[in-house]
């Protein structure tokens, strides 16, 4: 009986601590991987980072355990580029991935790879999502505010008109991919965090303007890896006026330079 006991104490002691939601950027060297785990325990890896011999799937894995994590219960691929899907087949070996999230099937040829790569994982256990839909995980809130070419239509709370888009500067059209991606924003209490992923300026100035449908926010996860060329528009971040910037970058990506042995839109 003192048996059973014994074990119980640590149990009970660690749920009495209160817990901080925590966020750790893996350095997967200007690709992306974003690892949440929320006050609940549960946990959300956005993207998975490069393939390169499973350099980033470990050092997400290690982040992993650093949380204390048997299992990641959340995974949203926001897009299929190389730099964001390339880690998940060897990540999946390392650590059980329960539910996937996705923007659908749409596929350029060139991207045919990393969606098979996707599928080889997620396939049994995918969602596609659509803007405005929302992921399930406890204790945090995560809104879906772009997937598949589509924006959320109705402004978030904190959001309203934004007279910056009549003369601030707008751009082309990226490729098809960086126009498709899973956008979303999480939210704890007052606490706002949003990663965008790759999606291109263009999309940025949609979600910014006329309307600003976002609200501000307290973290931006930069667009394109601070790649300030094709993400970053000033109208849109005069709109949502970060107080913090992020950029997962690597030495020789980002802030306009392409990435090593990547396509250019990457
Ligand atoms: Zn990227």
């Amino acid at each position: 009986m003192w048996l059973v006991a014994l074990l119980l104490v640590p149990v009970e002691s660690a749920r009495a601590q209160p817990r901080n939601l925590d966020i750790y950027w893996v350095d997967v060297e200007g690709g992306a991987a974003t690892l949440m785990v929320s006050p609940s325990g549960e946990s959300l890896l956005v993207d998975s980072g490069w393939e390169v011999d499973g350099r980033d799937a470990k050092r997400i894995f290690a982040a992993a355990q650093q949380a204390g994590l048997k299992k990641i219960d959340y995974f949203i691929l926001s897009h299929f580029h190389a730099d964001h899907a390339g880690g998940l087949q060897a990540l999946a070996k390392l650590i059980p991935i329960g539910r996937c999230f996705d923007r659908g099937d749409f596929i350029e040829p060139a991207n045919q790879r990393w969606r098979d790569a996707y599928l080889s994982v997620c396939a049994s256990k995918r969602t596609i999502l659509n803007a405005g839909d929302k992921i399930p995980l406890k204790g945090l809130q995560v809104d879906v505010v772009a997937s598949n070419g589509r924006l959320i239509a109705k402004p978030l709370k904190g959001g309203g008109p934004n007279s910056l888009g009549a003369t601030a500067e707008n751009k082309p059209a990226d490729v098809p991919e960086n126009q498709l991606m899973v956008g979303a924003l999480f939210t704890y209490g007052r606490f706002r965090f949003l990663d965008l992923a790759d999606l291109d300026w263009e999309k940025e100035m949609e979600l910014a303007c006329p309307v600003n449908r976002l609200g501000e926010v307290t973290i931006w996860q930069t667009g394109r890896h601070g790649a300030l060329d094709g993400a970053g528009a000033p109208g849109f971040l005069y709109a949502i006026r970060p107080q913090v910037v992020v950029v997962n970058n690597g030495p020789r990506k980002g802030l306009g330079g392409p990435s090593p042995g990547s396509q250019k839109a990457a």
